[in-house]
């Protein structure tokens, strides 16, 4: 499969692709274009930015076809070997997730906008891009001067890239891996003290999984003039699109954008290998239900945290400062008294990333994240400090997905159980599909920690003054 990527219209945020494809053999093939794109579990029908559809074959003969969905071409390919599907794509929304050009840059997520044949969606693709020459090219895959190639349909759209002649790039060594630093966009970032900190978190999270199972991994940074938050997870990159806002600092905006990368780059084994059976393999042209919001992205943003806790790159005080800031909106969320966060994972599809009817629902992130530290402690104490949550992801990690397989809540469950040596019916019944009971788990698990928790004006270990209790169960938790 080839694509050529064309940059002639910058300026008003067009994107010029044309998809060859060749070796067919059928009366009629049918063309897809995804509907939606992983980490971000919503419909989001990307065929609405295509204009100038056409296809040819080599003597430029217009091929008929017509649409059989909103997304999926049916071509009439009878007697024809190749063909030429040409079309423009609207690229002007800069996030992590989506596509955006500009005179200064390329950047592409191909799930938004490249296609595939049906049943041909295992064979390899080149990417040609006509850019300038000064461009330098940001991506997980190989990129050989301005091709990009990609072993099958799923390997690319999984794999954003940047080409731009100023990206600004910096790399470092951990074990058999080189973590790229990619930067697009004006900063005043310390990178060498980045760096430094990438080193010490991403060698906690391996310590946590037993391996890092890339030999690249590339954050690509969009360094944006207004104030942003974005990032997206991919198997050996992310992309993070930050901008500080005027009430915020230099240091709170460096903080951010640690937490944001620690969180994404956890996703590297939480969702991007350990994924529901739901969702193993992704199916791009409708929605993929999932109950699990709560470990794909809970327990994410769980670990995001407190990895940055446990390699010292956080003290007490920062990780006490975001945690509250997450009970908060936990608090202050009446929709956790209406909706559970298994049925508000299952309903992201429908509003999952909007504020949405007041009091409706609760979010597969911050509800997510207290059910992870609720499971963690007790897993702790009731096997006496000897396992923890880590144990259950370094179990999911080892026997699903290097086992080829997806997991479903009873696995998880069961793991849980396992390490816990206790019944977990309770804790499914009340807190991943009860609603609104929270407040007792936390308010025990925080004591067993020897912290305090204040929900009515949501912080956790204000009368402490910060100082790091001598708990033993803390300590193991911290593992400080
Ligand atoms: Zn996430």
């Amino acid at each position: 499969m080839h694509y050529k990527v064309s940059i002639s219209n910058p300026t008003e945020h067009f994107i010029q692709l044309t998809f060859t494809i060749d070796s067919i053999h059928q009366d009629y093939i049918h063309i897809q274009l995804p509907a939606w794109r992983p980490g971000r579990y919503e419909l989001q029908n990307y065929a609405k930015n295509i204009r100038c559809f056409e296809i040819t074959d080599d003597k430029k003969n217009q091929i008929a076809f017509k649409k059989i969905t909103k997304d999926c071409w049916e071509v009439e390919t009878k007697n024809i070997n190749k063909i030429f599907i040409s079309y423009e794509y609207y690229a002007n929304q800069y996030d992590a997730g989506a596509s955006y050009i500009d005179e200064s840059q390329l950047y592409i997520n191909p799930i938004n906008c490249m296609m595939y044949v049906v049943g041909r969606e295992d064979e390899n693709y080149d990417i040609e891009l006509a850019i300038p020459d000064e461009y330098k090219i940001a991506c997980q895959l190989q990129v050989t001067e301005k091709t990009i190639h990609a072993k099958n349909f799923d390997e690319l759209a999984d794999s954003p890239f940047i080409a731009s002649a100023s990206l600004q790039h910096s790399s470092i060594k951990i074990q058999h891996t080189t973590i790229h630093f990619w930067f697009q966009g004006n900063h005043q970032l310390d990178i060498e003290r980045l760096k430094n900190d990438t080193k010490l978190y991403t060698q906690k999270q391996i310590e946590l999984f037993g391996d890092l199972p890339c030999s690249d991994y590339h954050f690509l940074y969009h360094i944006l003039d207004k104030p942003f938050r974005h990032g997206v997870e991919h198997a050996d990159s992310t992309v993070i699109a930050m901008g500080k806002s005027i009430e915020q600092n230099e240091e709170d905006f460096y903080n951010d954008l640690l937490a944001i990368s620690s969180h994404e780059l956890f996703h590297l084994w939480n969702i991007k290998r350990i994924r529901p059976v739901d969702m193993f393999p992704y199916d791009f042209t409708k929605e993929n239900y999932s109950t699990l919001g709560y470990v794909y992205e809970g327990i994410t943003t769980y670990y995001g945290d407190l990895i940055l806790l446990r390699s010292g790159v956080w003290s007490w005080e920062k990780y006490c400062k975001s945690f509250s800031s997450d009970l908060k909106r936990h608090v202050e969320n009446p929709g956790r008294f209406n909706y559970s966060v298994a049925e508000s994972s299952f309903d992201t599809w429908l509003d999952g990333y909007v504020p949405g009817v007041i009091g409706r629902k609760t979010s597969i992130y911050m509800e997510g994240m207290l059910a992870a530290f609720i499971a963690d402690i007790m897993i702790i104490k009731y096997s006496d400090k000897k396992y923890s949550l880590d144990n259950v992801m370094r179990d999911l990690y080892a026997h699903f997905y290097k086992h080829g397989k997806g997991y479903t809540e009873s696995d998880y469950k069961s793991l849980l159980e396992k390490y816990s040596g206790i019944p977990f019916d309770n804790y499914f019944k009340e807190i991943i599909w009860g609603k609104g009971n929270f407040e007792k788990y936390l308010k025990d698990v925080v004591d067993c920690l020897g912290c305090e928790i204040d929900f009515t004006e949501p912080l956790l270990n204000r009368n402490n003054n910060y100082t790091i209790t001598q708990n033993e169960l803390f300590k193991c938790w911290a593992r400080i």
